[in-house]
């Protein structure tokens, strides 16, 4: 579904993508793990438009992935970025109708929205709470319910577990495999390994910018050097 091939991107003088490919198989999530500055937001950010790549190419359902954000989100892929960038002084529902502005199909709209706040009910209890005053947990869940109202077919998460408490990380993730039933592909970047290889049918390391281990997640998983740089094991 998704092809990124030899990626290289540079801001200024640091060369931050070295080369990168990856495959994203319709109907999986691929995770990309790594440490701080590896590279990950970088790469999300060229896929959907927001950082400029100096070379390589990027296919989407084979064909070549335009470059303007707009023309992107159209084309089915939608960015849950880090940090969990909402707008604070709308409401839940407002958020949740801006992730839809590109549509034009009320029904399917009213369907989407429906669907949302099935996915996550805190949502639904506080539809007119303004978003800047949600906690943590409910503002990553509203930044991922307007994500799914652009009815996308590929999310690309960013950091989904970023300061989350623990049981509340299980939540997210959870629901991540919900909206894989759903029938969406989804590229996870993610520092908590562990978590992502655990959900994830695929997987790659990345490493100061380039990929250093791919494949299988549930193998990866078991690596002793992924172990020992990523999952805390020696
Ligand atoms: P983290 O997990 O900490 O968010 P990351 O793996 O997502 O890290 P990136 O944010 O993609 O890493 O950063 C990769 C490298 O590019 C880092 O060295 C970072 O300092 C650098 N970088 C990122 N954005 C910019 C920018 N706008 N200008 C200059 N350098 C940048």
């Amino acid at each position: 579904m998704l092809r990124v091939k030899n990626l290289n991107v540079f801001y200024g003088g640091i060369h931050a993508l070295k080369g990168v490919s990856i495959d994203v198989e319709k109907g999986k999530i691929v995770s990309i793990i790594g440490s701080n500055g590896a590279g990950k937001s970088t790469l999300i950010n060229s896929i959907c438009g927001i950082v400029k790549y100096k070379d390589g190419d990027i296919l989407y359902k084979n064909e070549k992935l335009p470059k303007q954000a707009h023309k992107i989100v159209k084309s089915g892929i939608c960015q849950v970025p880090e940090g969990r960038i909402i707008f604070a002084n709308l409401t839940v529902t407002e958020n949740l109708q801006m992730g839809a502005f590109l549509r034009n199909d009320k029904q399917g709209i009213q369907k989407d929205m429906k669907r949302v706040f099935e996915l996550f009910p805190r949502l639904e209890e506080r539809e007119t709470q303004i978003a800047g005053t949600l906690s943590g947990g409910e503002q990553q869940m509203l930044a991922m319910g307007r994500g799914l109202m652009s009815n996308p077919d590929l999310i690309l998460l960013d950091e989904p577990s970023l300061g989350l408490a623990p049981l509340l990380i299980n939540t997210i993730f959870d629901i991540i495999l919900e909206i894989k039933e759903m029938g969406k592909t989804i590229l996870l970047v993610e520092q908590n390994a562990f978590k992502a290889l655990s959900i994830s049918d695929t997987a790659y390391v990345l490493e100061q910018g380039t990929i250093t281990a791919q494949g299988d997640a549930k193998i990866l998983i078991k690596d002793e050097k992924i172990q020992e740089a990523y999952l805390g094991k020696k």
